[in-house]
């Protein structure tokens, strides 16, 4: 068999100010380490030999139609405006239209040195690529809108970071890869007519029911408070909201220093450059509503009425701190079993979220103990749990089946850090039977599966992983 892509590539299409053509840059001995034929299904790519694989996944090879492109953007890098970033080491090979008629890119990530690539080498170590493989996965098992891995080679090339690491690049599958970024550099620079191209670009990929550029800003006020939601639900730390990492298509996109709690706290950071806590797991909301008005701002540049824009615009992003908290609320209402909505929910809520934070306790564990005899035991003072829980019994009374609510809102699996990092060192050495169970596992986060509880656990004393890195 033939690997087969059906590309069908729409960016290239667009004006060349929009990329660089680069190819990616061949490697010494690519291996194939994990390819995703369920993905592969999805996105209408079949699947070669072993070896052919290899070379195409690595950049050695370009099949069939791909058109490999480093794509422009710009954005706000903690706070901060740069200029000009762009795809440093990453290329667009194309796009597919998958089974479900969804457009797809298709991207190389590590796949050497671009015109954008400033003073980095180009590439990605095997820690982020397994890092990002594992945990985008596991993000799209737990429903959480997320850009996908469809394959990891090694590259039988040394990169240097900390110290001497072994090379790797990640086939990276996403509704797009355009960002509030993509956006910002045009506007940054005056090109109107680039940004209007985009707009109207980005109208037709994702919310071709929107109408206009508010529509546009619209639409991703509204993916990207779902998103946040979604990752404040599961625990999810992103760790470098920038704006050239805010996807336009709401997925969760650049899986640098991101990581789940354990135990909850609201001020949690891992991230090692995040030293003001910047991007802290409860300020997430915040940093979303700050990145869109980036997106508003860039937006408006184009609009013939500035005055009505702005208004407009103003009123759209003041919006979204109401929408986040109701995608939140319908989240959380779900973690405690709750369907209806009543008045009190929300404070019924923060209620157990601080019994948790003044009790160290994890976060997976006790909302998919809720209800059990165990719950209690995850606090450091059981009692806490206790004094809240009858306060949520009688408000039980008022639902129908929230047992089964509760098991498909809180996962028993979560890629809990100390693992990702036991699976990253263990792959080093050559052992991917981690990597492999990882997957597997985290495939179906909502079941029990017996065999897999040495992964609920958190971590001990001397697995806990203190920080993380960008790779
Ligand atoms: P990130 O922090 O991952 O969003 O990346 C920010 C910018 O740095 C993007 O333009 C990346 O393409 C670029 N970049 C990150 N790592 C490298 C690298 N090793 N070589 C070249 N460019 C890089
Ligand atoms: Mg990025
Ligand atoms: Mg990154």
């Amino acid at each position: 068999m033939t690997l087969t892509i059906p590309f069908d590539n729409s960016y290239a299409r667009l004006p060349n100010s929009f990329y660089a053509r680069q190819a990616p840059i061949p490697v010494r001995a690519p291996r194939l380490i994990a390819f995703n034929s369920e993905l592969a299904k999805v996105l209408k790519v079949t699947p070669g030999e072993v070896e052919e694989m290899a070379e195409a996944f690595a950049g050695n090879t370009l099949p069939e139609g791909a058109e490999p492109i480093a794509q422009l953007y710009s954005g706000h890098q903690f706070g901060n405006y740069n200029p000009q970033l762009g795809d440093g080491r990453a290329v667009l090979l194309g796009e597919t239209i998958g089974t479900d008629g969804l457009r797809r890119d298709i991207q190389l990530k590590g796949s050497g040195p671009t015109p954008f690539s400033r003073q980095g080498d180009g590439r990605a170590w095997l820690g982020p690529v397994l890092r990002e493989y594992v945990v985008s996965e596991a993000m799209h098992a737990l429903g959480i809108p997320t850009t996908r891995a469809l394959a990891a080679v090694e590259t039988g090339e040394i990169v240097l970071r900390e110290g001497p690491m072994p090379g790797a690049v990640l086939t990276r599958v996403a509704q797009s890869h355009l960002r509030v970024g993509t956006f910002q550099v045009f506007a940054a620079r005056g090109q109107l007519d680039s940004l209007r191209r985009l707009t109207e670009y980005a109208i037709d990929r994702h919310y071709p029911d929107m109408d206009g550029t508010m529509g546009l800003l619209r639409a991703v006020v509204e993916a990207q408070s779902r998103l946040i939601a979604a990752w404040l639900s599961a625990g999810f730390i992103h760790g470098v909201m920038n704006t050239d990492n805010c996807s336009i298509a709401g997925e969760t996109i650049d899986y640098g220093p991101c990581a789940f709690m354990d135990s909850y706290h609201p001020n949690t950071v891992y991230s090692s450059i995040d030293r003001m806590g910047r991007y802290a797991y409860s300020n997430q909301p915040d940093i979303a509503v700050w990145n869109v008005a980036q997106l508003a701002t860039a937006l408006i540049q184009q609009m013939e009425d500035k005055d009505a824009a702005v208004e407009e615009a103003t009123e759209i992003v003041h919006a979204m701190p109401a929408q986040l908290q109701e995608s939140w609320l319908k989240r959380f209402r779900a973690k405690i079993g709750l369907v209806t909505e009543e008045e009190g929910d929300l404070e019924l809520i923060s209620d157990l979220l601080t019994r948790m934070a003044q009790n160290q306790a994890d976060f997976t564990n006790t909302f998919r103990a809720l209800g059990g005899d165990t719950a209690r035991d995850q606090f450091t003072d059981p009692t806490a749990y206790d004094t809240w829980s009858e306060g949520w019994n009688a408000r039980l009374g008022r639902e129908q089946d929230p047992s089964t609510v509760m098991a498909a809102a809180n996962p028993a699996f979560i890629p809990r850090n100390h693992r990702v990092e036991q699976m990253i060192q263990s792959a080093v050495q050559g052992d991917y039977e981690p990597f492999q169970r990882l997957n597997t596992v985290l495939a179906r986060p909502y079941e029990d599966q017996p065999d897999a509880d040495d992964l609920k656990r958190p971590p001990s004393e001397t697995e806990v992983v203190h920080a993380t890195f960008c790779g």
